[in-house]
């Protein structure tokens, strides 16, 4: 028998060989093979899932009791902007360029203020504290897995720092090795080199890494893809880039068509893809591109309309990111109902708008008006999905066994929720990072009945609003609440 507590999380939880079981949760375990169940257990063992069923019997385990609570796998993020957390909530209304209106969403911009002025502010400890606080944050949301995008790589010292953050942060992360302000001391992108060998000889961990293969840059916003796209192939990392068509497309046409010697292929995510050419999409769904939707920021910073109905009609499927904290909240949730009631609301739109006489108030859809986006599905996008595009299907994304034991348990009881009727829906349509009970990443507990384990978040704080008040001295900005 297990001396075991249920009040506190299982003893030495991601050790190997050490044994717990969350039991009589309402498992949805993502997993079309595995399945769903109004109850059931999930026994993990040392970082691995071993097993999901209606009951196990594991009397040397500790027990979570899940009684009340959705388990599911935790939510993966593929594209979220880390080293811009002290900058949270200072571009609420920002556009992504200046456009000339003289708005106060024109001015301040994001391009203009955040990556002109503050960026190039950033020591190595302002990227160590904005990312390590950062992904504490997504952590308690319930985020296990993100791919950080910070072009914040202004020298090597500023590599580590980055890497450094998201390994004090003790979740999974994939480090995005970026371009940063383009001083000469960086060494980008050779520098790759050194940190790969560095920091992610080993497979057995929860960091890995990526670059960050933009495609246009430099005063003339030309191609500079090719260098970078060839060294990562070299490296096997993973190439990581924004697609804006507005600004883009026609070098993306090139990429498409084999410029340069460069082909497109699965080992390229592709972040917003707005305003892209059919030759385009049709390269990238016929080479397994990787698509990452940031929803509610692409709608409120004027990127374009999130391409969901063009995905649909190519057979292609996103995972969700949250991009900027300076416009919007991490939170998956936020992520999955923004994607659900945009596509929606582009459907339905579709579906009144058909011919149709006056009298038919409610009319049926159109042969060819694409399905409705459900509950399942945007789940399937925030944890399978998000998985799938960071090459790391393999190792989360589902409960299912062999795994890695990345796990969420929700609180379905909660003021906000109960009674729970529909275990997605209920997910989906109501739940809210209060809801996240606790967080389990490669078998061990980071967050237990609401709170975040072993973070000094008093201390963090006032790290970050410190980081914050000299990145406003050094960018020459001033303060205001209420601006
Ligand atoms: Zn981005």
């Amino acid at each position: 028998m297990t001396d075991h507590s249920p009040a506190v999380p299982p003893r030495d939880s991601g050790r190997p060989g050490r044994r717990y079981v969350i039991r009589g949760g309402t498992v949805m375990s993502m997993d079309p093979a595995v399945g769903d169940f109004e109850s059931a257990d999930v026994l993990v063992e040392g970082s691995r899932i071993v097993a999901v069923a209606p009951t196990i019997d594991a009397p040397d385990a500790d027990v979570i009791d899940a009684r009340g609570r959705v388990v599911m796998p935790g939510f993966v993020d593929t594209h979220h902007h880390l080293f811009e957390t002290a900058l949270r909530s200072y571009l609420p209304n920002g556009l992504l360029l200046n456009d000339g209106s003289g708005s106060p969403s024109a001015d301040p911009s994001y391009m203009e203020h955040i990556i002109g002025r503050f960026a190039p502010a950033y020591r190595p400890e302002d990227v160590h504290i904005n990312m390590l606080y950062g992904r504490l944050s997504q952590l308690d949301a319930g985020v296990t897995t993100v791919l950080d995008t910070s072009q914040i790589h202004h020298t090597p010292e500023h590599s580590d720092a980055a890497v450094q953050a998201l390994a004090d942060a003790g979740a999974r992360s994939v480090v995005g090795y970026w371009a940063g302000d383009g001083r000469p001391e960086s060494q980008f992108p050779q520098d790759a080199r050194r940190l790969k060998e560095q920091y992610f000889s080993s497979t057995d961990q929860l960091l890995t890494m990526a670059i960050g293969g933009e495609v246009a840059g430099g005063a003339d916003f030309g191609p500079v893809y090719a260098p970078v796209w060839t060294l990562a192939r070299e490296l096997d990392l993973q190439i990581a880039a924004h697609a804006l068509g507005f600004l883009m497309d026609p070098i993306l046409q090139g990429i498409a068509r084999g410029d340069n010697g460069i082909a497109l292929g699965p080992d390229v995510l592709f972040i917003h893809m707005v305003h892209i050419s059919d030759q385009v999409w049709t390269a990238a769904r016929d080479a397994g591109v990787r698509v990452s939707l940031a929803v509610p920021i692409e709608m409120a910073m004027r990127h374009g309309t999130p391409p969901l109905l063009k995905m649909q009609e190519l057979g292609m499927e996103p995972s969700l990111s949250s991009d900027v904290e300076t416009t919007m909240t991490a939170d998956p949730f936020t992520l999955m109902r923004s994607t659900l009631t945009l596509q929606r609301m582009l459907v339905n739109a579709q579906i009144f708008d058909q011919p149709r006489a006056p009298e038919n108030i409610w009319p049926t859809p159109a042969p060819g008006t694409p399905e409705l986006l459900l509950d399942r599905d945007v789940l399937r996008f925030a944890t399978l999905n998000g998985a799938r595009d960071l090459r790391l299907g393999g190792t989360t994304g589902s409960l299912t066994p062999g795994k890695q034991a990345d796990i969420v348990l929700l609180d379905a009881t909660a003021l906000n929720v109960a009674p729970m009727n529909s275990a997605p829906g209920a997910v989906v349509t109501l739940m809210d990072r209060s809801n996240v009970d606790s967080v389990i990443v490669a078998g061990t507990v980071r967050k237990w009945r609401g709170t975040l384990l072993d973070a000094d978040l008093p201390g963090l704080r006032a790290t970050l609003e410190a980081s914050r008040d000299h990145l406003f001295t050094a960018a020459g900005l001033k303060q205001h609440l209420f601006p």
